[in-house]
């Protein structure tokens, strides 16, 4: 090829590759300009934001276009408007199936009659009075599904309510319940049976001293540790499935907190003074009664000082004291142990919950089933209990029981 026609070919293709990038940068500039991003910013990031940007436009599209009755269409609850008057105004497709309806029958009706009991009734009245109210009900005849009922107040007037269909769920949640009773029982025989015989085991193996090798004496003595933790998992599984199938109180009295407080902590004297953790009790002077079952009341604190002298690793106080606040009495559990992060304070009252298994030392190791029945104790006698807790400083556990005469 011709030297001249060479020089022609590339000057014609390095044209071509300066117009392209010309017109790239000029397509990029309108980009820039278009999403108001400085000139050194990532064009990467420039087309990722544009794409953004389209996204977000065409959201605003659909939802401006989003019609309120389509939207309720696609729900799988249930929702329905109801007046002042608690008649329905309007209802959703999946709120008729719910309720075993024909399209169209629950407009008009009362709650009464979509419900077929009252208890729909009351919770749009509670909501009427405090703006919102949540509660389950059973809908009335055969095969009537369990509900879930959210009831809010519209400022303008009526109400909405939103309900779902738990009924599996709670059949669910009571097959779990049964299969755990069931095989905490089955287990709960030959494991005490094997508890004491590690026990009179480690008796024996005492009284036998230098007959019997340290090894030996030490693993039959670990044996007795592990089967009590088994015999204590065992024992607050079945507490636990008792507890949340609504039994757990027995005798409801006038009960006096200080005097459970002073108990418990006496229980717990020998176990704190082995892990170096000295232990007090402050009862304030006339603290009220409170209305409750003392064993269940002692339970919780004997829990709460359990887990306080078992997280306080380097020993240290721990206290409990009770004292009179408002409308109820305040019982207050506090350690300078590890503490409790910040992310796992609501948490740990879930059941089996354990903030982690490898802080503590296995022979103070526990179920994770402690804070979960001490709540479930509490919340049975109208109280609430709760944490306050900084990591690696301690933690005080509260918790606060209405006094007696003035529980609602
Ligand atoms: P368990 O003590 O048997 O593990 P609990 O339900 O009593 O079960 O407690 C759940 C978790 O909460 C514990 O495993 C621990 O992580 C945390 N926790 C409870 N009490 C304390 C405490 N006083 N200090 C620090 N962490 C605690």
């Amino acid at each position: 090829m011709e030297p001249s026609v060479i020089t022609f070919a590339v000057l014609v293709t390095l044209g071509g590759v300066a117009i392209a990038a010309w017109r790239m940068r000029k397509r990029l500039a309108r980009v820039r300009r278009g999403l108001d991003i400085g000139s050194d910013r990532d064009p990467v990031l420039a087309i990722a934001a544009l794409r953004d940007r389209a996204s977000q436009a065409e959201m605003e599209v659909a939802a401006r276009d989003l019609d309120g009755e389509a939207f309720a269409e696609a729900l799988v609850q249930g929702v329905l408007f109801i007046d002042d008057e608690l008649r329905i105004v309007r209802a959703n497709g999946p709120a008729h199936e719910l309720l075993k309806k024909s399209t169209g029958a629950l407009v008009g009706q009362s709650l009464i009659e979509a419900f077929l009991n009252t208890e729909a009734e009351a919770l749009a009245r509670t909501a009427s009075g405090e703006g919102s109210a949540t509660g389950e009900i059973a809908v009335s005849g055969p095969d009537g599904p369990r509900l879930v009922l959210r009831a809010r107040r519209v400022p303008s007037g009526g109400f909405w309510i939103v309900f779902e269909d738990v009924t599996e769920l709670r059949r669910l949640q009571q097959i779990r319940t049964e299969f755990i009773d069931n095989l905490s029982h089955e287990l709960r025989t030959p494991l005490t049976t094997v508890s004491l015989l590690a026990e009179t085991l480690t008796r024996e193996a005492e009284v036998a001293g230098d007959a019997i090798p340290l090894r030996m004496r030490d693993r039959i003595g670990k044996i007795e540790v592990e089967t009590g933790h088994l015999v204590q998992m065992v024992n607050e599984l079945l507490d636990l499935s008792r507890i949340e199938s609504g039994g757990a109180l027995g005798v409801v009295e006038l009960v006096d907190l200080g005097d459970v407080a002073t108990t418990s902590a006496e229980r717990l004297r020998l176990f704190a003074d082995r892990q170096g953790v000295e232990l007090s009790v402050e009862v304030d002077a006339h603290v009220p009664q409170v209305r409750g079952d003392a064993d269940r009341l002692g339970q919780v604190i004997v829990n709460l000082l359990h887990n306080a002298v078992k997280f306080s690793p380097d020993g240290g106080p721990v206290s409990v004291s009770v004292r009179s606040d408002g409308d109820s009495v305040v019982t207050a559990v506090a350690d300078q142990g590890v503490g409790v992060p910040r992310a796992a304070r609501d948490r740990i009252f879930e059941r089996f919950y354990k903030v982690d298994r490898a802080r503590v030392r296995g022979e103070a190791g526990g179920t994770g089933l402690g804070l979960a029945i001490s709540r479930h104790i509490i919340e049975q006698h109208g109280g609430r209990i709760w944490v306050e807790s900084t990591e690696g400083v301690g933690s005080i556990f509260s918790f606060a029981i209405p006094i007696a005469g003035l529980a609602g």
